[in-house]
């Protein structure tokens, strides 16, 4: 009976906002942008995933336009009933040669993705190798796997190499671990991962959610980046982030692994196609990102901008080369009090505290965009500056 449960849910509620948890959303009333419109005011926007400024791209609207009109609005099925078309064939095939993988699979999104390779891959004689900040998507399909489940320190060598000796016993290993971690803009070791999976004969698998499009020389994420995509057995991915930021995921994978996921992956299976303009708009992203370098340039030399700026300015940024950039606090208070500065100058940016991030690692995290100026950047700094002083 509702009226039963109802106070254990408000009672629930309160806990979290007396924790100071609860999240809240702001109601943006534009288009993404660098620039964008909340409460009738114009903001400069530094916290989406929109890397490459493609989220609002005039080619990638007009090839979906085109789309609605010849492949339509919905396929009302799943995949293998009647929801392939010809352009989610082309999208798979597109990312398979962008990825430099044997093949790729679609997914409804990359959690999905996530949430169904686990337990096809990996059975009850198997082991799966964790790094422990992986994404929230990796966790959950782990938990559905039957495999033992082992888990290693953040970017920890030294206890991958332990967890892997761990392990020995087990018939299948995989090693898995997001490309970049999205609280720090870390990059996961992956050269020394794929030595390590080559010395104790393991799987590695990457999620390259932050990655893909922007990494690497030809935008092929960390694998590519660190010179390793030969050595990386399963690619999991977004185009819900640089590729348009709309919304599906996807496996790029060796082929019998495509191939067995296409017959047993869950969401695959039991969930809806990726609807047929996002598909048309994601392989004109990827063709925007294949022919040429210039949005990757701008985003890079962004990052680069606002990183000497803040550290000019006296800020504490962690280090790295990735377009996010934490700028960190030393209390919890300092942080959101800085990012309320920010609003009240039309800065959006956001702050993480605990639980979020570790106690004491409170921050604002900054993402750059290739569709930011540099003025925009300076005005950021400009900002910043002046929320503190
Ligand atoms: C964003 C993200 C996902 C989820 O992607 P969706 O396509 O939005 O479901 C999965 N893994 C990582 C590492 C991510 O950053």
């Amino acid at each position: 009976m509702y009226k039963d449960i109802r106070p254990q849910l408000l009672n629930e509620l309160s806990e979290i906002e007396k924790a100071g948890t609860t999240k809240s959303e702001t109601e943006i009333t534009s288009a993404q942008g660098s620039h964008v419109i909340i409460d009738g005011a114009s903001f400069l926007n530094f916290c989406s995933n929109n890397y490459l400024g493609l989220s609002n791209h005039p080619e990638i609207i007009a090839a979906v336009k085109v789309s609605l009109d010849e492949h339509g609005y919905g396929l009302s099925s799943v995949r293998f009933i009647c929801g392939t078309q010809d352009l989610h064939l082309e999208l798979e095939s597109q990312l398979t040669k962008f990825l430099s993988q044997e093949a790729t699979i679609l997914f409804p999104s990359c959690f999905d993705a996530n949430g169904g390779i686990f337990e096809v891959l990996m059975k009850e004689e198997d082991a799966i190798i964790s790094d422990e900040l992986n994404h929230a998507s990796i966790i959950d399909g782990i938990r559905l796997s039957k495999a033992k489940r082992y888990r290693y320190k953040n970017r920890d060598m030294a206890d991958l190499e332990a967890q892997l000796i761990e392990s020995q016993s087990a018939r299948r290993r995989l090693i898995v671990t997001d490309g970049v971690f999205s609280m720090d803009g870390y990059l996961a070791p992956l050269p020394e991962i794929c030595a390590l999976a080559a010395k104790y004969n393991a799987l590695v698998m990457v999620d390259d959610s932050h990655a893909v499009g922007f990494m690497g020389a030809t935008g092929a994420g960390t694998p590519e980046h660190f010179g390793v995509s030969d050595q990386v057995d399963i690619i999991s991915g977004t185009l819900g982030k640089a590729l348009g930021g709309a919304s599906g995921g996807y496996i790029s994978a060796r082929q019998e692994i495509v191939d067995i996921l296409r017959q047993k992956a869950r969401p695959y299976l039991f969930s809806n196609s990726v609807p047929p303009s996002v598909v048309s708009g994601s392989l004109k992203a990827l063709e925007l990102v294949s022919s040429s370098d210039e949005l990757r340039t701008a985003l890079h030399s962004n990052a680069k901008l606002f990183r000497e700026l803040m550290q000019a300015a006296g800020f504490t940024l962690l280090p790295g080369e990735h377009p996010i950039v934490p700028v960190m606090f030393s209390t919890e208070s300092e942080a959101v009090g800085v990012a309320q500065n920010l609003h009240a100058q039309g800065i959006h940016a956001v702050a993480f505290s605990y639980p979020v991030v570790p106690l004491g690692k409170a921050r604002i995290r900054i993402q750059l965009s290739a569709l930011h100026s540099q003025e925009d950047i300076r005005e950021c700094v400009r900002a910043f500056s002046q929320s503190v002083s």
